[in-house]
C-alpha cells in the first residue's frame, strides 16, 4: 500500500515536471469573467452603485443613532442590539452646485444600501477658512460599515496627530505620507475595504482590511484594523452583520462631496 502512494506521488509529480508543464497550455485558465465598461473621466465603471451624482439625496438617510459612539464603551452596548434598518428620516444636507454640503448639527448620513467588502470612490473638499486649526478644519470622515472611520481633514499646512490627520485609520493607522492638497481643492480617496468576519458564536474569524489611495497615492496599505474607530481608548471588535451602511461624518464643518460610488466586491 505504502509502495502504491509512494509510485503514485512520483508518477504526479514526474506528470508535472516533465509532461504537463512542457506545454504552455498546460497552465493557462480559461474562466467566464463579468465585462464592465470603466468609466470615461469621472464617470462611474458601469457595475457601481452610484450613491451620489449631483443631483438629490435618494441613496442616503439619517443614520441609526447607534452609529457614531465615540468609545468602546459606548459601541459595545449598542451594536449588537441596533436595528440598521431603521430609518430615522430623510438626510438633511445640503445640495449646491451639485455639491452635497455637511449641514453642520443635522449629524451623519447613511446609506440606505448596505455593504460588506467594497471599493469606493468619494471626491472632497475642504472650504477654506483660515480661523480654524487642528482637528477643527474641515473635520468629516467616510464610515466604513458605520463604524471604521478613515478620516477626512484639511491636513495641507494644518498641524494634528498623525494618527488623526487626512488619510489616517483614525487612531489606528498613520497614513505613509502626506497627500493632502490646499483647502478649497478637490481631493478624492479610493478605498478598498474588506469587512471583518465573524462566526455564528461571534469570535472574530479574520479583521477588516483598508487600502486607501488619496490623490492617487497609495496612503494606507492593506492595514489591519484592531476594531472599530474611537475617539477614546482602545478598540476592539464586537461582532456585528456581514454588511452595514456607509456613513459620512458630521463634525461640525461644511465639507463638499461629489461623485461617490461603490462597487461591491
Ligand atoms: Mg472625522
Amino acid at each position: 500500500m505504502k509502495n502504491i502512494f509512494v509510485t503514485s506521488v512520483i508518477l504526479i509529480l514526474a506528470g508535472g515536471a516533465y509532461g504537463q508543464a512542457q506545454v504552455p497550455e498546460a497552465t493557462e485558465l480559461y474562466v467566464d469573467l463579468e465585462e464592465i465598461t470603466p468609466g470615461e473621466g469621472n464617470e462611474p465603471p458601469s457595475d457601481a452603485v452610484v450613491l451620489f451624482d449631483g443631483s438629490d439625496l435618494d441613496e442616503w438617510q439619517k443614520p441609526h443613532e447607534g452609529f457614531g459612539r465615540g468609545s468602546m464603551q459606548g459601541l459595545k452596548d449598542v451594536i449588537p442590539g441596533i436595528s440598521y434598518e431603521t430609518s430615522r428620516g430623510v438626510a438633511n444636507w445640503k445640495i449646491e452646485n451639485n455639491e452635497m454640503v455637511v449641514a453642520p448639527g443635522e449629524g451623519g448620513i447613511a446609506t440606505r444600501k448596505m455593504f460588506g467588502d467594497i471599493q469606493l470612490h468619494i471626491e472632497w473638499n475642504s472650504p477654506v477658512d483660515e480661523g480654524k486649526t487642528g482637528q477643527g478644519y474641515s473635520n468629516s470622515g467616510v464610515f466604513l460599515m458605520g463604524l471604521y472611520e478613515v478620516q477626512i481633514l484639511n491636513s495641507y499646512e494644518n498641524e494634528t496627530y498623525q494618527n488623526g490627520q487626512a488619510g489616517s485609520v483614525y487612531k489606528q493607522h498613520i497614513p505613509l505620507v502626506n497627500a493632502s492638497k490646499p483647502p478649497g481643492t478637490w481631493q478624492e480617496y479610493d478605498i478598498i475595504f474588506t469587512a471583518p468576519r465573524f462566526s455564528e458564536k461571534g469570535t472574530l474569524l479574520s479583521p477588516a482590511r483598508l487600502t486607501v489611495f488619496h490623490n492617487g497615492v497609495l496612503i494606507q496599505n492593506n492595514v489591519t484594523l484592531s476594531g472599530p474607530t474611537c475617539y477614546i481608548g482602545s478598540p476592539y471588535y464586537i461582532a456585528h452583520r456581514p454588511k452595514l451602511p456607509l456613513i459620512l461624518q458630521d463634525h461640525s464643518d461644511p465639507v463638499r462631496f461629489r461623485n461617490i460610488w461603490v462597487r461591491e466586491l
